[in-house]
């Protein structure tokens, strides 16, 4: 029996393990699990190349719980260690990674070490987190040689100790006596959600205790004519050791990415819109399948869905510095084992390699859409309205996505007709290019609310963009920023005849004394805080008062709201709109002749409830009493 103090100049590092090492315990069993398929792949390697020929029927790698010896054991039947490997790699090496964990850790502040912790690989030893004791029962492959089996013992000091052990099946097992502290491991269910995380699409079967199935009887049929089933027990596996981004495109129909999405998310029941294979291999590593979901209006919870995998263990589904931010949004999983996942995500951010990567993903992103739009455009006009919040973001966030994009990227208008950026230049530029040669874009940003506004202009042969999506206020300074000469205004951020500014005014039917006295009388009863007077001689079929909101004023609102672009000064802005009163109506003029002062400011106060009306900003008490009126009106 061998007896010894591991090899480390810090007297204790249990306690600073346990304490720091990874946020999440539950580490631990990926990290073993990780050891075991390491050591049966190195099988499987020594086999293929004819240096090893023992039984290779089974390599299943068995986790066992005992909730009564408080213990968790696991189990595979790869190349296991002799004594002297042992030494080796648990007593001198891994403890040597374990020294320099410390190392960093006392050159660094608490806020640079919570960067390191999670993502320090301490393989085997993370299992001190969450045990008092750890054994390893281990025999080697080799057949000749010091090839005995080892039994290897810490409680959680720094001795260890070393013995024969009569184990005869080649394979190592590792036993954890499991702390007090760290009982939730102990719990049949947790061990289950825990392998579920991290281990569901390991290369080597997992088993995990038996599970109940029904099975049918071949050939039998139960009383109702139905084939007959019975319930078996049968051993648990529970990783899928074939995932389908490991498989050639060839090979795969549009059904098996069905498939594997749900396999993904079992929670989900929407079926993703199309999906991204990548397979890179020069200049790195990368596997992955990248689905495009259908994204609701709350981006912040769509996001972090996608899996970062490394040679097939689960590490992260926070992927942030790793693919640009608007990739964010997409699903699916990547696997690759060029990403350094024992750095902290400042280091990650600004790793070349993280680097190409993200690049890689985003041409490929931008070149699957691009086909999509040449090759199917009818499909991608109908998937539009679910993808543009990627390409917008995109656009907004990404500066090089633009130059992609604005291939494929499409303007909506009201119509329901699609649009790319240079084909609704050419549609707009003969009659929506104002008085300075710059081309007017309008739009709504929704079709009940400003019907009004929207007939109108469309009365005038200009066309209106559809623009309602959750970004839109940041998209639409992006672009203004893009196309030139070109300015986007919402149908009712002005009168029709300024929306578009031409050469040619109307005469006002009336003069600056009439204008003066309207003016009196208007502003008695409005608040003019909120509501600016202006004239303006519009068509005599124009409505006599009109609501409208300066586009700028508005759009820098809404995009502190939204937060971002550094507006967020002018969230504190009161609301501010401009009362526009036509004088070439004729009610005005007749408003103008009214002797009977009550009679006039009725008349003033319908025409302006109308005006809020119009603009949907008659609510409450003032809608009441304008219906009730209106109602008087009739009878
Ligand atoms: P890493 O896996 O990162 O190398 P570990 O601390 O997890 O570090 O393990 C140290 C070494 O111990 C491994 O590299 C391997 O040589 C050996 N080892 C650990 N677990 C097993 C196992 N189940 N079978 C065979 N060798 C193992």
């Amino acid at each position: 029996m061998q007896k010894g103090t591991i090899n480390v100049q810090t007297e204790n590092i249990f306690p600073i393990i346990k304490k720091f090492l990874y946020s999440e315990h539950e580490i631990f069993l990926r990290e073993l699990i990780s050891n075991a398929v390491d050591a049966t792949q190195k099988l499987k390697t020594l086999a293929a190349l004819g240096k090893y020929n023992g039984d290779m029927s089974d390599l299943t790698i068995e986790v066992t719980l005992n909730a009564k010896k408080k213990t968790i054991s696991v189990k595979d039947k790869g190349i296991g260690m002799t004594a002297a490997e042992v030494d080796k790699y648990i007593n001198q090496i891994a403890f040597s990674s374990a020294e320099e964990f410390i190392k960093k850790f006392k050159t660094k502040t608490e806020s640079e070490m919570n960067a390191i912790i999670g993502h320090f690989g301490l393989g085997f030893y993370s299992s001190f987190m969450v045990s008092k004791k750890v054994e390893i029962l281990t025999k080697t492959y080799q057949t000749r040689g010091e090839n005995k089996g080892v039994r290897w013992e810490c409680d959680g000091s720094p001795d260890y100790s070393m013995d024969e052990s009569d184990k005869t099946d080649r394979g190592t097992e590792v036993i954890l006596h499991i702390a007090d502290d760290s009982k939730e491991y102990l719990e049949e269910h947790r061990l289950l959600e825990i392998l579920k995380k991290y281990c569901k699409f390991l290369p080597v079967p997992i088993r995990f205790g038996n599970e109940k199935v029904w099975e049918k009887v071949e050939g039998e049929k139960d009383k109702d004519g139905n084939d007959k089933e019975v319930e078996i027990e049968k051993p648990r596996i529970i990783n899928n050791t074939d995932p389908l981004w490991k498989k050639k495109p060839v090979d795969l129909k549009d059904e098996d990415y069905k498939k594997f999405y749900h396999e993904l998310y079992p929670f989900t029941f929407e079926e993703p819109l199309f999906w991204i294979h990548l397979n890179v291999d020069y200049p790195f590593n990368l596997t992955g399948i990248l689905y495009f979901p259908k994204v609701k209006r709350n981006l912040e919870v769509q996001k972090d869905k996608i899996q970062l995998y490394c040679n097939q263990v689960f590490v992260t589904d926070s992927v942030e510095g790793i693919v640009p931010d608007f990739l964010t949004l997409l699903h699916g999983v990547l696997d690759s084992p060029d990403i350094p996942l024992n750095v902290s995500r400042s280091y990650l951010q600004s790793d070349p390699n993280v680097k190409k990567i993200s690049n890689h993903i985003t041409k490929k992103v931008a070149d699957k859409l691009e086909t999509l739009f040449k090759d199917t455009r009818p499909d991608f006009e109908s998937k539009w309205d679910d993808i543009k919040v990627f390409i917008e973001y995109g656009i907004i966030s990404q500066p090089d996505f633009y130059d992609r994009a604005k291939k494929f990227c499409l303007l909506k208008n009201v119509d329901k007709k699609y649009f790319t950026f240079e084909e609704y230049e050419n549609l707009v530029k003969p009659a929506q290019k104002d008085k300075d040669g710059q081309l007017i874009y309008l739009y709504a940003t929704n079709e009940q609310e400003q019907y009004g506004f929207i007939q109108s202009v469309k009365e005038r042969g200009y066309d209106v963009l559809l623009m309602d999506g959750i970004l839109e206020s940041h998209f639409i300074n992006t672009l203004e920023q893009k196309l030139e000469k070109t300015r986007f205004t919402r149908v009712d951020s002005d009168t029709i005849e300024k929306l578009i500014k031409k050469e040619e005014v109307l005469p006002s039917k009336l003069n600056e004394d009439q204008q003066k006295s309207i003016r009196e009388v208007i502003e008695k009863q409005i608040d003019s805080k909120k509501f600016t007077l202006v004239f303006e001689s519009l068509s005599e079929k124009e409505s006599p008062f009109l609501i409208t909101q300066n586009e700028f004023m508005r759009r820098m609102k809404e995009m502190s709201a939204l937060g971002g672009g550094g507006y967020s000064f002018m969230g504190e802005m009161p609301e501010n709109y401009n009362l526009v009163v036509n004088s070439n109506n004729p009610l005005i003029g007749q408003l103008l002749l009214e002797p009977d002062g009550s009679k006039q400011a009725d008349i003033i106060r319908q025409l302006f409830d109308l005006a809020l009306l119009a603009q949907n900003m008659l609510k409450g008490k003032e809608l009441a009493e304008f219906i009730k009126r209106t109602t008087g009106l009739v009878g």
